[in-house]
Formats: structure tokens, C-alpha cells, sequence
């Protein structure tokens, strides 16, 4: 379903954009770290391979949590950070629902 494609390829837009603030501002590298690097191909491949990418908001807010529990963790860190930042550096990708999902989520934790 084209919508479907649509919402998969922002979220995986987002994603990445995420993990790179991420490590520009944590890790102090121009491109991605190794590390992150791995997150954000472990995300692509989480995204690409979503069952649910019809009905839920967001990953990070997916009640399934296919992501293992390292890499939640990382992407829990990525999602605090960034998160409440993609707002100034890129509002166009800011999704609105997005950002609830990463507000739902650190009220929660
Ligand atoms: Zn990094």
C-alpha cells in the first residue's frame, strides 16, 4: 500500500536524522560513529521489516518492541535527546504525532 511505503520511508528519514544530531552532539563526530552506525542500520532494517507500519504512530512507541533490548536502549537515548531538538533543527521533519509518541515515552520511563 502506498501510504504505508510513505509513512516507512519518514520514519526511517526521521530516524536517521535522529541518530545523526545524535552523534554529531554526543559523540562529537562529523559522520556517524561505528556505534551509531549500527544503530541507525539496525533501525533501517527494524523499519523495513515492520508489520505494523499501517497502524502504529512510531517505533519508539510501538507497543510490539521488536527492537532487542540493547539497542532500545540506545535508541531510547537517541529518542530523548533528539527527539525534543528535531523541533528547532528541522521542523519539517518534525512530525507532530512523533513527538507525542517521544513525550508519551519519557513520561513513562
Ligand atoms: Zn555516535
Amino acid at each position: 500500500m502506498q501510504s504505508t511505503d510513505s509513512k516507512r520511508e519518514k520514519e526511517k528519514r526521521v530516524v536517521a536524522q535522529m541518530i545523526r544530531l545524535f552523534c554529531k552532539r554526543q559523540h562529537h563526530q562529523a559522520d556517524l560513529c561505528p556505534d551509531c552506525r549500527e544503530v541507525l542500520s539496525y533501525a533501517m532494517d527494524r523499519s523495513d521489516h515492520c508489520p505494523f507500519m499501517e497502524s502504529k504512530t512510531f517505533c519508539s512507541s510501538c507497543k510490539v518492541h521488536c527492537y532487542r533490548p540493547e539497542m532500545r536502549e540506545k535508541i531510547r537515548d537517541i529518542m530523548r535527546f533528539s527527539g525534543p531538538r528535531m523541533l528547532l533543527y528541522h521542523p519539517a521533519l518534525a512530525v507532530s504525532h512523533m513527538l507525542l509518541a517521544v513525550k508519551e515515552r519519557m513520561n513513562k520511563t
